[in-house]
Order: C-alpha cells, then sequence, then structure tokens
C-alpha cells in the first residue's frame, strides 16, 4: 500500500498532515528517508518511522461505520456490495467482520473488527447491551405503543420481546421515533411495530452500548475508533 495511506490510516495525521512530514523528511522506511507519498510499503515487514518513532503495526481493528441504504451487513457477497467492500483494502488486510447485523435497507452505526471477544461481549444475549435506533413509520405512534413496548410486545417468538423504550418524537400519520432495545433478533424492531400494527418506512441505527454514531461520520464512510471509544470497548 502506499506510503502516506498507511500513515494517514495508523492515525499520524490527515494526508496533508502526512504529506508535510514527507516533504519534512521526518519519514523513513527501513532507516531509509523517504519524501514521496505514492511509495509502496509492506506495513507487516517494512519499518515505517515518523520523526525517530515506530509507527507499530497492530493486531485489531475497530473502524466505525456509517453503514448506508442498500449494503449487506456480511463480509463478501457475490451479488450485493458489503459493508467491507466499503473500507480500504488496508484494512479488509485484517479481515473484519460487523458487529451483529444490520438490514440490508437499515442505516447507521456498525461497528467493524476483527476482535471475537469484543464481538462476543457486545452480542451476548446475557449483556443485555442497549441498541438505539432513528425511525419513521407509518401510522401515528401513540402513548400506548410506548407501554406496550415497555411491557414486552408479541413478536412471534417463544417469548415476549424484552422491555424496550419507546420514545415519540413526533406522531402524525408518519411518525418519528427513537426506540432503545436490548435484543438482536431478525428485523428486531421491524418486527416489533408489525406487532402494533405499524410499518417502519426507514430506520437508522444510533447507539450500540456506550458507543454512538458520530454525527459528523458521512454515509457511506468510517473512522477509527478513538481512544475513548476505545477504552468502552475493553
Ligand atoms: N431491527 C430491524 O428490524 N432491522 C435492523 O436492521 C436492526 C434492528
Amino acid at each position: 500500500m502506499r506510503l502516506d495511506k498507511m500513515l494517514s490510516n495508523m492515525g499520524v495525521g490527515t494526508r496533508k498532515e502526512v504529506k508535510a512530514m514527507l516533504k519534512k523528511s521526518l519519514v523513513t522506511v527501513n532507516d531509509a528517508s523517504v519524501k514521496n507519498g505514492s511509495k509502496h510499503i509492506d506495513p507487516e515487514i517494512d519499518v515505517v518511522k515518523v520523526d525517530g518513532q515506530k509507527i507499530v503495526y497492530e493486531k485489531y481493528i475497530y473502524l466505525m461505520l456509517h453503514k448506508p441504504d442498500g449494503i449487506l451487513s456480511a463480509t463478501r457477497d457475490y451479488h450485493t456490495r458489503t459493508v467491507v467492500d466499503l473500507i480500504d483494502p488496508y484494512f479488509q488486510h485484517f479481515q473484519p467482520f460487523p458487529v451483529g447485523r444490520l438490514d440490508k435497507d437499515t442505516e447507521g452505526l456498525l461497528l467493524l473488527t476483527n476482535d471475537g471477544d469484543l464481538a462476543h461481549r457486545l452480542l451476548s444475549p446475557k449483556k443485555n447491551v442497549e441498541k438505539t435506533y432513528f425511525a419513521t413509520i407509518e401510522g401515528r405512534v401513540t402513548d400506548e405503543d410506548i407501554r406496550k413496548f415497555k411491557d414486552g410486545v408479541d413478536i412471534g417468538e417463544t417469548e415476549l420481546a424484552k422491555p424496550a423504550e419507546l420514545v415519540i418524537l413526533r406522531s402524525g400519520s408518519i411518525s418519528e421515533i427513537e426506540l432503545t432495545i436490548t435484543e438482536g433478533k431478525f428485523h428486531q424492531v421491524k418486527r416489533m411495530f408489525e406487532a402494533v400494527g405499524k410499518k417502519v418506512t426507514y430506520l437508522k441505527r444510533l447507539r450500540m452500548g456506550e458507543l454512538t454514531l458520530d454525527p459528523s461520520l458521512p454515509k457511506g464512510e468510517y473512522r477509527r475508533l478513538n481512544e475513548e471509544e476505545l477504552a468502552y470497548c475493553e
């Protein structure tokens, strides 16, 4: 991969900042000064230093993706683009996978990592990790729905859905809501609204546990988790 891309992916700086560092001869590859950011390196073999500091090659990666509509929450698919197709080949090299699935038409927060233990901690039903969704709903969402969701609605499983917190943002022929659930069953939110006779027309995940979708992250884009977010994952 390109040296400048590797450095910016490693969080050394923006592409512009990295360019400036290269120009100032601050970057070495295998102890030889390199000014040209387009130089191709193998980050697993080549020793890259910035201002004498080795850029450490990492084992795990943690990426926050703003998943757009129309993309599969899977690693590979022959017919449809997947969330892994959206990320740079450098990160693909780590073989990340999505932590939990969002439907093809659901947007919002998706964590991509190759850390299986973290995925297990966030997905285990025993952990009751909260997930908050924003949705638009065909039909008027009412206080009665809030009560029903709090008690647990019947989504056709052996047990009722676990109590969920429904907040009505706008109620009308098209309503807007936020829903916090602690489960992650197939089509969970859509089935919960079906259970009260309503249809989800748009769904976006805003939060998973302590991780909140960065509002400045455009749809289809991703970034590394920052230190604070990584600390939540430990
Ligand atoms: N619930 C759904 O119905 N779909 C999703 O993608 C996530 C939660």
